[in-house]
């Protein structure tokens, strides 16, 4: 029997951008966390739940079980194990950073079955509402370059004029002078700014609503660092365990460029300059 035909009792939570969050109390008296959307979202449902089944499998840093996930005639749903809040532990940034790294060290077997790690994912997903290509790759700047780079500036064309087009064409043309082939494919959460974190029943972090796919872990933590700054005990323990490049800063802004153009394509032109103020970094 679905859990959707077990609800008891139902209560909103706010704080997502996207979907409608509920706290479900079952018919046994135990409590369970629900996402609705439209029915037609279903698919953003299985996409992130299979992202979750994929970082959770690496057993190395608090994700929520997925419990189920479908669609009714009125609502599509994903339901997940219920994060009671707790009290941070003391260590929570050294953990949390620990914690993320070694997911990035984990072995990437899982999604890939008997076949060598790749760059990419078995499945598209989406990246707010807007799809994500995960077409397989062996190398991560070509990756980069045409699941990452080249869909969003197809979406955005409309704002740029030829000046602004002939720089994204350098850039994409001389894209690995500034990326580099990482030694291996990561496991990423692929969004992670800081309302896909949560503190979890067990007081670390917990992380959330993920866009996963396998690609260089300087994009998470790039992504860390959008809009603010985690605090430095998080990338110090980060670096403990997962040495990050010094090199890094120097690629920081082109990680952030996939972002900020998506961001361009979701909400409009506030975010032209940031986008245009990178294209004159590199290109
Ligand atoms: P959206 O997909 O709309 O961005 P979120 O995943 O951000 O939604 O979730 C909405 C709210 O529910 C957030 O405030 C988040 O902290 C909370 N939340 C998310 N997952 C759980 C969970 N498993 N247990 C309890 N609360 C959760």
């Amino acid at each position: 029997m679905s859990i959707v035909d077990r609800i008891a009792r139902r209560e909103r939570i706010y704080g997502g951008d996207i979907n409608k969050a509920w706290r479900l109390e079952l018919d046994d008296g135990s409590t369970v966390f629900m996402k609705t959307n439209s029915p037609e979202k279903a698919a953003y449902f299985e996409a992130e739940s299979a992202g979750l089944e994929a970082m959770r499998a690496t057993d190395t840093i608090g994700i929520p079980k997925v419990l189920e996930h479908g669609k009714t005639e009125d609502y599509s749903y994903l339901i997940l194990e219920f994060l009671k809040p707790a009290n941070r532990i003391k260590d929570y940034w050294e953990t949390f950073g620990r914690e993320l790294a070694l997911m990035h060290k984990a072995s990437g077997g899982a999604v890939w079955g008997k076949s060598p790690a790749m760059f990419g994912f078995p499945s598209d997903n989406f990246i707010g509402h807007t799809k994500q290509i995960n077409t397989p790759s062996k190398s991560w700047v070509d990756f980069y370059r045409e699941c990452r780079l080249v869909p969003q500036l197809k979406m955005a064309d409309r704002y740029f004029d030829s000046s602004i087009r002939k720089k994204f064409s350098h850039l994409l043309d001389n894209l690995s002078d500034y990326l580099e082939e990482p030694e291996s494919p990561a496991l990423l959460h692929g969004d992670l700014w800081s309302g896909n974190m949560l503190c979890g029943p067990d007081g670390k972090a917990w992380i959330l609503d993920p866009a996963c796919y396998y690609g260089h872990p300087e994009v998470d933590l790039a992504m860390t660092q959008l809009f603010s700054q985690l605090p430095s005990a998080f990338y110090s323990a980060y670096n403990e365990v997962n040495p990050i490049s010094p090199e890094y800063a120097e690629r920081r802004d082109l990680y952030h460029l996939y972002q900020l153009l998506n961001h361009l394509n979701m909400f409009g032109s506030s975010y032209y300059g940031e986008v245009t103020a990178i294209l004159d970094e590199y290109a």
